[in-house]
């Protein structure tokens, strides 16, 4: 915005606007109305975007919204399999995952807790064992794992490999490197995969196309150009022979050293650049409104892709006992089903609000 200006009235909304929980649980339940009848193929995931997120057509976003069609396909297929695998393993009485096995009348293992994790009280005595996972400490979208008592080894009713949890955010984490729910959402962006995790997908956002700052090496016309600062500054030790600071100065550090060291970042300094451009200037591809910071902008963007990509766990749910039949239609589904796909389906909140998401 030039200086002086007023703010939009879009601007105020977006500033004000505090994306908090209970949105967030009515676009995940709005969501979830919007993926019932999806059929799993590239057209039915890209109506299933559009509906979620109308704007997208309205800018003509197409490219955005074929990848991630893609990447929707790419995840359903992939976490089918590995579904209809584990039902073969089951069938056969050997699935990897042993006495976790769920399907196998298994459950989770509680671990015992590390000192490190024990809160204690003033006279030292224990005052809490471990943690919960619930609905409230894990984010709206995410499927509960088969355990509600924390440290625990269970098995992933997703991936059915086992997995150690300590706390609520290490299930969260697991869940996102099992759906991968990131895509570039840059037009003629040369990378083609999936994210797992968040901080990844934004350095790759912000080095490779907002370009938010970068070094550009001034030394003797090399012109070298690096995104972060540890390889400018390994670059100027390696080829320009500046001297490498250290982590932990001593204070007898000889004079000479210390001015050589403050060369260093002097430099480093001097071949900074930052990008003149402001977030108002790049409105949310998937709804158009505008942030004040990158962060928040970036945090924006993740929260619509986390919510159309983890409704795949549904469609997977749902599809999975049509496909064990084809495959493998002498055995019956086994008798105590996997908890997930229910707990996941009956935490959803009931629909309360007309259609169109929130945020
Ligand atoms: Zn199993
Ligand atoms: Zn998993
Ligand atoms: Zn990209
Ligand atoms: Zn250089
Ligand atoms: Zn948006």
């Amino acid at each position: 915005m030039p200086p002086g200006s007023l703010p939009t009235k879009a601007a105020v909304l977006a500033e004000d606007d505090s994306e908090d929980e209970d949105d967030w649980y009515q676009n995940v339940a709005q969501s979830a109305k919007l993926i019932e009848d999806v059929t799993p193929d590239f057209i039915g995931f890209q109506q299933h975007l559009l509906k979620m997120n109308p704007h997208l057509r309205a800018v003509n976003h197409e490219y955005l919204v074929d990848r991630i069609a893609q990447h929707q396909i790419d995840r359903y297929e992939r976490l089918l399999s590995l579904r209809v695998k584990h039902h073969q393993a089951v069938a056969a009485g050997n699935c990897a995952s042993e006495s976790m096995c769920i399907a196998l009348g298994g459950h989770a293992i509680l671990l015992h807790p590390a000192m490190d994790d024990l809160d204690l009280d003033l006279d030292g005595n224990i005052s809490s064992l471990g943690g919960t996972v619930n609905p409230e400490s894990v984010p709206p979208d995410i499927p509960l794992p088969p355990t509600s008592s924390l440290p625990a080894e269970v098995e992933c009713q997703l991936c059915f490999s086992t997995v150690g949890i300590t706390k609520p955010s290490d299930w969260t984490k697991h869940v996102h490197e099992d759906v991968q729910p990131f895509t570039c959402t840059w037009e003629g962006c040369k990378f083609t995969g999936m994210f797992k995790r968040k901080a990844d997908w934004v350095r790759h956002e912000n080095e490779a196309h907002r370009r938010l700052e970068w070094w550009t090496c001034d030394v003797d016309d090399c012109g070298h150009v690096c995104s972060r600062r540890d390889n400018f500054l390994q670059h100027i030790v390696r080829e320009h022979r500046f001297p490498e600071p250290k982590a932990n100065p001593s204070s007898v550090m000889k004079l000479a050293q210390r001015i050589n060291w403050d060369l260093t970042w002097a430099k480093v300094d001097q071949c900074h650049h930052k990008t003149t451009n402001v977030p108002q200037d790049e409105p949310c591809r998937f709804c158009g409104k505008t942030f004040s910071t990158w962060e928040r902008l970036t945090a924006h963007l993740a929260r619509h892709m986390a919510l159309s990509s983890l409704q795949v766990l549904k469609v997977v749910a749902r599809e999975v006992l049509d496909k064990v039949t084809i495959i493998d239609p002498i055995t019956e589904p086994p008798p105590v089903g996997p908890p997930n796909p229910v707990s996941f389906l009956e935490r959803m909140p009931s629909p309360s609000t007309p259609p169109g998401l929130l945020f």
